[in-house]
Formats: C-alpha cells, structure tokens, sequence
C-alpha cells in the first residue's frame, strides 16, 4: 500500500473542502483531497445548483401565464419535462470545471477518488493509498433524511439525490416536508405544471419569522399549492392503479392526496458512517461531528466544517469555516467562528431572506428592541413590477445598533446583503439611513426602513419648536 504524506488531507470535495483545499495549495501547502463519488459534492451536483436552475425554468413558465397583467397576452405555457431536466443539467455542466479534478490537480491538489476511513489518529486510508498529514478536514456533508414513516418501504420516492434525474412529467407531486428544500421544490413543480401537495409534521418555513413566511404561502397557496400543516400519522399507500396515497391527520381533520410522485424532504443527517471516527478519537452526535470554536474536533489534527459539522447547513458557511479552518492551520492563528451574522435565503417566490437575530431571539438577548417594519407597498419600483407583496422587517437596540433583518418579496436575497455587511460591521442604522439609494430601485427600502427609525422624533413637536425657534434668528 502506497503512503502519501502532506500538510493537509481533506476528505470530501464539496462547498466546504474545496474551499480548504483551493485556499492552503495556492498558500503553499501540500494538499490531498479524497472524494468517493462527485467532485463539487451536493451544492453542484444534486442542490444549490441544480434547484435554483429548475426554479429558474418555473420562473419563466410563471412568467407566461402571468403576462397578462402588464397587457401582453398570457399563455398556457408547453413544459417539456426532459428539455427542462437538459437545462438544470447544462447549468451543472457549466459551473462543474470549477470544481473539477483537473482544476484542483492544475493548482498542484492530489486528489484521490475513493472513500476515506481512519485508520488511527494519525492516518486515513483511501483505496489502496495510506495518507499521512500534519492536519486533517472532515467536509463529508450530509444526505437526505428519511424517517421511517408507515408505507414508505412500498412506494417510490424522490430525494435531493435523484430528483433532479427525473426528465419524466410529474401529475401531482406529495412533498413530505415544508422546509425550504420541501418549499422550494414544490413551487418548482406547480409552475412547470404539476399538482403539489405539501405534508408538514409542524410548522412551515419553520426557521423563520412566521410573519413572513406567511407571505410566501398566501402567495404559494394562490398559485395553487395544498398545504397540510401540524400532520400526525402520516401513512403511505400505492394505489390500485400505480399511483402514491398519503394520509394524515391535522387539527381540520383526516387528510388525504393522491400524487404521482413522492417527494421526502424531511431534513438532513451527518455523513458520519463509513468513516471509522472513533479509530481517530472523533466524538460525534445525532448533529453531526463535535467541534470547538476553532472548528477542531476531539481530536486536535482534524477539523470539521460544513454539513458534517453544522450548526448552519449553507454552502456559504461551509465555505466561511474553510476560511477559519485555514487560518488555524496554515498560520496558526486562533481563529473561531462568529454566528452572530449568518445569512439564508428561501429561494421561492417571492424570496425570504434572514440575517442576524430574528425579532424572538432579539427580545431574549436584549432588554428592550426596536422593531421596523416597511412594507413593498410603499416602493415605487415594487408598484411598476406590480410586485408590491413583500416586506422588510428590522430589529435594532434602542440605540439604533443592527441586531436582525428579514426580508420576504422579489429578490429578498440580494436587498439582504447591505443589513449583513451592517450586522458583521456592528453598524448602527443611521448608517443606512444617511446612504443614497439610487430611484427607483426596491433597494430604496432599506434606506426608507433605516430612516423610520427617526421619524418619531424627527417630526415630534420638539424638533418643530426647535425649527421656528432658528428660522426667526
Ligand atoms: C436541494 C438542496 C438545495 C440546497 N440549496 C442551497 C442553497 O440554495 N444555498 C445554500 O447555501 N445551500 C444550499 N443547500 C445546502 C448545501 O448544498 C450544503 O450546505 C453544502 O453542499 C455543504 O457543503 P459540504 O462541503 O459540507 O458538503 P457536500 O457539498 O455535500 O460535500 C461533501 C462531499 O464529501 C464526500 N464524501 C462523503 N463521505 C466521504 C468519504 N468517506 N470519503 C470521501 N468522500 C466522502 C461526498 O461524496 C461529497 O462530495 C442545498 C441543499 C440541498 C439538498
């Protein structure tokens, strides 16, 4: 067996290692990379990617029979199902060479393609290749959860990981699951035609602000999505004639759908198994693998990021750990993470978008919080795109400190960026306030939310008094 000894070996090329590896080899590491299936792991190859480019097929069937509205004839729009399964795949096509093999060997990465186990604390063992290094990165993801609900075992099922293979016309989809993958995909499908019913054991949307979720599913719910909410003993069932029953019970009473396919988006688990951690002294959990503040794991030469080691399951926090990870070991810094700004956006129509603390958890750290709320409504440019449904929502100290903003309407996820570069810069909201928003842009309503902030004072009886008082000098 051959030994390849390195700086650094990383086990698992998705979001977060190959953010590692790209970043310690153009740093001058030596650098292995171990991937056992897909380079590019999840985000490229069977989630981020692929989901927001068949959001982006939806959008546009959306766009035909809504074109009415600004007097150009709308339209049935003709889906075809297998040219739509080409564009998501093209889309994959044309992002994959930046997270390919060649790339990563071009920056001088070795990079084997074969599942990595330890074999004690110091060594971990790929194919037939043993890899000795000075540091270790678990970023080995996570894979969808399916919990054992009665039927399952006799119906087929989608998942994240062959849904997007699926070129076949889809009738009526059942989504078990109303988080935003669930959510997601299920306006995906009733854009492009299907009929979709979504089953959810408690709350939908559930990690945000339900004033703004709901929004988004008054706007679902008028495109035609089923929701069953608060569901108990959910069953499955395969029909006489090939076609998928679920069942459940909610507070309306017993309910019941009737699909052609089966979605089950149900949440994610750790990609712990196969990988012998405990031969490596890695302690782990139901939540993933146990890490410190530094990202480091029970055993000090391997650290763990992404998916696998949470708390925020995003491409983008994978790839913010990657960043810490590498100024631990490359310059021996101690470097620990900072949750105190961590963006998300829903990717529905309209979208919803959180940074920072929502409005509960403001009121659990702080004594007293402001709470700023102005509606699409109330912007001009909103009105012309007649897309006035919407709404920013933002927490601040008395002071006018930024602790949280939530945004839900047309492109939520870009208006949030300004209120994260706010929280991470500790900024106070007469920052915002004080900017000049170009007109008309929807981006005009951060600066008018920011300026609410001082109305009350600023059209209060003293400032008036104060006004005639100078303008008689
Ligand atoms: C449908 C869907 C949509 C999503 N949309 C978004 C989005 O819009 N925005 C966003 O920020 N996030 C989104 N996510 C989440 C995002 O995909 C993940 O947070 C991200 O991919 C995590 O990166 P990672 O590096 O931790 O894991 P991954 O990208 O999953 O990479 C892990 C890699 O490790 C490999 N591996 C596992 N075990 C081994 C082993 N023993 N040996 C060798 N290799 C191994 C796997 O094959 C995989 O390639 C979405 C997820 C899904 C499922």
């Amino acid at each position: 067996m051959e030994t390849i000894h390195v700086d650094i070996c990383v086990i698992g090329a998705g979001s977060g290692g190959l953010s590692v590896a790209a970043g310690a080899s153009q740093m001058g590491a030596r650098v292995a990379l171990i991937e056992k299936s897909e380079m590019g792991g999840d985000c490229l190859n069977t989630g981020c990617v692929p989901s927001k480019a068949l959001l982006a097929a939806a959008h546009v069937a959306h766009t035909c029979r809504e074109s009415g509205q600004f007097g150009i004839q709308s339209a049935e729009p003709l889906v075809d199902w297998s040219a739509v399964n080409r564009h998501v795949h093209q889309v994959i096509a044309s992002i994959a060479p930046n997270d390919s093999q060649e790339r990563f060997e071009g920056l001088g990465v070795t990079v084997i393609r074969a599942a990595a186990s330890f074999r004690d604390r110091d060594t971990v063992i790929a194919g037939d290749q043993l890899i000795r290094a000075k540091y270790f990165v678990l970023a080995t993801g996570s894979s969808p959860f399916v919990p054992p609900i009665e039927g399952l075992d006799r119906v087929p099922y989608f998942t994240n990981e062959n849904i997007f293979s699926n070129s076949e016309p889809v009738q009526h989809l059942i989504v078990i699951g109303g988080g935003p993958i669930g959510i997601e995909m299920a306006q995906a499908h009733r854009r492009l035609g299907a009929k979709v019913t979504v089953m959810e054991m408690a709350r939908l949307l559930m990690k945000d602000d339900p004033e703004l979720t709901k929004i988004v599913i008054q706007r679902l719910q008028q495109e035609g999505l089923e929701f069953h909410e608060g569901g108990r003993d959910l069953r499955l069932e395969k029909t006489g004639d090939g076609k998928i029953a679920a069942y459940c019970n909610t507070d309306a009473g017993a309910q019941c759908a009737t699909g052609s396919h089966l979605l089950i988006a149900t949440g994610r688990r750790a990609n712990v198994n196969g990988l012998n951690l405990e031969a490596a002294g890695i302690t782990y959990s139901p939540h993933g693998v146990d890490v410190d503040a530094r990202l480091r794991t029970s055993n000090r030469k391997v650290f763990a990021i992404g998916d696998v080691a949470g708390p925020y399951q995003f491409t983008h926090m994978a790839a913010y750990q990657a960043g810490i990870v590498i100024r631990n070991m490359l310059f021996k810094l101690p470097a620990k993470v900072d949750y105190s700004a961590v963006p998300w956006v829903t990717y529905t129509d309209p979208e919803l978008a959180h940074v920072g603390l929502s409005e509960a958890d403001a009121l659990k750290a702080e004594k007293e919080v402001r709470v700023l709320r102005w509606s699409f409504a109330e912007n001009d440019r909103a009105q012309a795109e007649k897309r006035t449904e919407g709404l920013i929502k933002v927490i601040t100290t008395p002071k006018g400190l930024i602790l949280g903003a939530s945004i839900v309407g047309l492109h939520a996820g870009e208006l949030i960026q300004p209120w994260i570069l706010a929280i991470t810069q500790k900024m106070k909201i007469g920052a915002m306030a004080s900017m000049i928003a170009p007109y008309p842009t929807l981006a005009e309503a951060n600066k008018r939310i920011a300026g609410s902030f001082y109305t009350e004072k600023l059209f209060s009886s003293a400032t008036r008094r104060v006004v005639r008082l100078l303008l008689k000098i």
